[in-house]
């Protein structure tokens, strides 16, 4: 085993276990230790999910928060055959890491890289008719033809073209394609609700996409790949599948739906370690952390875990985020701090956790704490749990998928 020593593309230093076994190397304050084979079992329940489609793993925000590359090999090694991302800064971190699967980035800024995209064979996303003149200016010079994907808005307003300008935005690219300035290869859309899959949303946006297609076909579009299906839509809803599913949260094993997916067979990949650095007695009564907002109940003992929203923990857990230690799960006594939790061990914890201890805040291992009661414990989703640990956490692997 090697202690983390060589920083990611994201700032965040990543090492290798090699026993294949979660647990925290000596001297560690904390890591998230991240199995990569569990990332590629997660990949192949989506694919057995998704029969007819591929699988576009999307790996945006530094893999929700698990990093990017081991974690893009593995979910490739699983069985992905795409790889997406938010930025395109992003898709040519994995370009220069040596990928070359087909990669997607849609979230583009006037000014962005289109150059190295285009260079990259990175598939652009395009909303807009800005991006549409940008690329094609790029592509210009680079003397070669960019690939676009046409994005509509079928309901979430947010990025993608709308339905009323869907038209004019693939006439516009089709004549550039004429023009051998782009290569129109996909058209795709985002659900407002696919958490919820009774949501008659589902299939207005599931129509309107249809008629998107439609449209474009008639116009004279020939897409490679059609896709709408996020987790979510991938696990509850194959009318979505099309072409291609683009998960990116069921890929790390949490479910984008709890209560509305059943058995998912997924399984969580990040389990997020703190080592103990203090027990104490402290008697009943007694305000603990800032502001003294928990008071102690019994006499007591209470353990420091050191992570706190320094590293990613929401402060909106205070009081509430779970903690396992010594087999038992306990809760945060008073505030989260910046670098440090103070868990309150009252009944089953008194006398049997020492410093020098592990703690658990959330895994997959059964009985352990999951990101989604983190998520409860906050009030926030799953996905912002991971995804918002801080590089101060090192990430540490286990598994042998994509090495
Ligand atoms: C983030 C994202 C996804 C993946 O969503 P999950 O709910 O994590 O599966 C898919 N498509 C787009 C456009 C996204 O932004």
């Amino acid at each position: 085993m090697s202690v983390p020593e060589a920083a990611g593309p994201s700032g965040i230093s990543q090492a290798e276990i090699s026993s294949g076994a979660v647990s925290l190397p000596p001297g560690l304050p904390s890591a998230a230790v991240v199995d990569l084979d569990a990332i590629a079992a997660n990949v192949r329940v989506l694919r057995g999910l998704a029969p007819t489609a591929a699988v576009m793993a999307v790996v945006k925000a530094d893999a929700y928060g698990h990093g990017l590359l081991p974690s893009a090999r593995a979910a490739l090694a699983g069985g992905a055959s795409w790889l997406g991302t938010a930025q395109i800064s992003e898709a040519l971190q994995l370009r220069a890491a040596g990928i070359t699967v087909p990669v997607l980035s849609w979230l583009t800024v006037p000014g962005d890289q289109f150059a190295a995209a285009i260079e990259h064979h990175v598939d652009i996303g395009v909303s807009a008719p800005w991006a549409l003149a940008e690329i094609a200016a790029a592509a210009r010079d680079q003397g070669r033809a960019a690939r676009v994907q046409l994005k509509v808005d079928t309901g979430l307003n947010r990025n993608g073209c709308t339905l009323a300008d869907w038209p004019q935005l693939v006439e516009d690219a089709l004549k550039l394609q004429a023009d051998g300035l782009v290569s129109v290869v996909g058209a795709f859309s985002h659900f407002v609700e696919s958490d919820a899959p009774a949501n008659p949303v589902n299939e207005l946006q599931l129509a309107a996409f249809r008629a998107a297609l439609e449209v474009a076909e008639q116009a004279g579009a020939r897409f490679e790949v059609r896709h709408i299906a996020n987790s979510a839509a991938t696990l509850t809803n194959p009318d979505a599948h099309f072409d291609l599913v683009r998960p990116g949260l069921a890929v790390y094993g949490l479910d984008p739906a709890p209560g509305a997916t059943g058995e998912t067979g997924l399984r969580p990949a990040m389990t997020l370690l703190g080592r103990v650095s203090n027990v104490k007695a402290v008697p009943a009564g007694q305000g603990v952390s800032y502001g003294h907002t928990y008071v102690t109940s019994t006499d007591t003992e209470v353990a420091i875990v050191p992570l706190g929203y320094g590293d990613g923990i929401p402060r909106h857990a205070s009081s509430a985020g779970p903690v396992q230690l010594a087999g038992h799960t306990f809760h945060i006594a008073g505030r989260v701090c910046m670098d440090q939790v103070v868990v309150d061990l009252a009944g089953e914890g008194v006398g049997r956790v020492r410093e020098g201890d592990v703690a658990v805040l959330f895994g997959g291992a059964p009985g352990e704490p999951t990101a989604q009661d983190w998520a409860l414990a906050a009030g926030t989703i799953s996905y912002e749990i991971v995804t918002r640990l801080s590089a101060r956490v090192p990430r540490l692997y286990i598994g042998s998928a994509g090495r």
